[in-house]
């Protein structure tokens, strides 16, 4: 049996930018609108339900709240350096500079959908508190509609 949030029918969205440094056409900053899936499988317990997703939904619009309308700067690679107001992020053929309030700092090499569906399971994972009869949770990232990224994990 299994429990699926649609983000974008849920309004789990936000409105972010990136870098993916090295493409010619994504390597310009960029936006989109993204929004964050879910799913979540398991047997029925006794009161008749996987789990109150609630608190999933909860979580996952808190996520969505943090990147919401800013420049989502990957904070492991080594090109990014931030300082105590600015971040700068340098690359092969241009700099960018950034006032660090406008950004968000995310523990990615890339700020990509694949990294994002990654960034937000590990999250969700130490955060929300699954009943022993979850089996399995998966996070996809939609860049826009109808494309997106999965990733998963076995409880
Ligand atoms: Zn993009």
């Amino acid at each position: 049996m299994r429990l699926e949030i649609n983000g974008w029918s849920s309004k789990i969205t936000f409105s972010a930018s990136h870098i993916i440094p090295g493409h010619e056409k994504c390597g310009r900053l960029h936006g989109h609108d993204y929004a964050i899936n879910a799913k979540i499988e398991g047997e029925i317990g006794s009161n008749g339900v996987i789990m109150d997703f609630i608190s999933v939904k909860e979580f996952l619009r808190g996520v969505a709240s943090e990147l919401d309308h800013r420049v989502m700067i990957p904070r492991k690679d080594p090109r990014v350096d931030v300082s105590k107001s600015q971040v700068r992020y340098r690359l092969k053929d241009k700099e960018f500079l950034f006032p660090l309030g406008d950004c968000i700092l995310l523990d990615i090499e890339v700020a990509s959908a694949e990294t994002l569906a990654n960034f937000v399971l590990q999250r969700m994972l130490e955060t929300v508190r699954f009943p022993k009869n979850v089996t399995r949770i998966e996070i996809g990232v939609d860049e826009g509609r109808g494309q997106g990224a999965w990733t998963g994990q076995d409880l």
